[in-house]
């Protein structure tokens, strides 16, 4: 095999709201040996391991509701108000990791909804970070993933708009535009993370300075699908990982360049494993 240079994107790895809650866990297990996390802190199984053996346990909301008188993390995803309710009735400690980004997006929807506002979130069903913000409209929000799922013809004619921190500032506009032209009278609110949205055009960037690309993710993670597919859109010789493990010869035959990237969910030393694999493989 010919040379290769591999080289790591120095803006992949993950976001602050990520490191803000990992840091705050590991303060805590540094200190007490345990603690109880609600759902997996990031959406990367092997970092979840690497925090599992040093004491977090993960838990479910069933588990949470026969735990009393611990410590709880609340991941960076946040929670809706029915956990903090649960808490407090189980004399929980709540540690809130939830990223502030979430937060204010959280209020926001509250808001909207105390104005008795019709409100639309683009989202995936059942993802932690939607559940939190259903949960601030009592259950009332529509989410939908696609435009295509919705009816236009039959929605109200002035509906508020809403998106997950995660999903691509694309799908957001063009449902956007496609509202409008049925002539929806739209209170759009682009909340999409910058820290996803901007890493969308580093990527794009970063992605076709290379022969091949490997992008390393957890299989779980949103966020990771989307950049992912931003990384093969510019260029088809893109590799999806989760593990140094999982990366193979021969994707590098006949390549000099190999670009090294992930999600906002991805550890560092996770790619640094990546990095040292294929180098192994010169
Ligand atoms: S992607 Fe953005 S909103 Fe989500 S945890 Fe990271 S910083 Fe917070």
């Amino acid at each position: 095999m010919a040379t290769l240079r591999v080289e790591i994107d120095s803006n992949s790895g993950f976001c602050f709201g990520v490191v803000y809650a990992i840091e705050m866990a590991e303060e805590i297990l540094d200190e007490q040996g345990h603690l109880y996390c609600l759902g997996d802190i990031v959406h990367n199984d092997e970092e979840v391991s690497r925090l599992e053996a040093k004491g977090l346990r993960i838990i479910n909301h069933a588990d949470l509701a026969g735990l009393h008188g611990e410590k709880v993390l609340i991941r960076a995803h946040g929670e809706p108000p029915s956990t903090y309710k649960l808490a407090l009735d189980n004399d929980l400690e709540l540690i809130d990791a939830s990223c502030p980004v979430v937060l204010k997006l959280q209020n926001r929807i509250r808001n909207s909804f105390e104005k008795g506002q019709d409100l639309f979130i683009l989202g995936k069903p059942g993802h932690a970070e939607v559940e939190g913000l259903l949960g601030q409209t009592d259950q009332k929000a529509r989410v939908f993933q696609d435009v295509g799922e919705l009816d236009l013809a039959t929605l109200p004619r002035k509906l508020t708009l809403y998106s997950q921190t995660t999903k691509s500032t694309d799908r957001f506009y063009n449902t956007l535009e496609a509202m409008k032209s049925a002539g929806i009278e739209v209170d759009a609110n682009d909340t999409i993370c910058r820290q996803v949205s901007n890493r969308d055009v580093e990527l794009r960037t970063f992605a076709t300075q290379f022969d091949v690309v490997v992008f390393v993710s957890g299989k779980k993670s949103s966020n990771g699908r989307v950049l992912f597919e931003v990384c093969r859109s510019v260029n088809p010789q893109t590799y999806f990982v989760t593990n140094a493990a999982e990366v193979l010869p021969e994707w590098f035959l006949g390549a000099t360049s190999v670009g090294i990237c992930g999600a906002t969910s991805t550890p560092m030393w996770l790619m640094e494993d990546v990095k040292g694999q294929i180098e192994s493989f010169g």
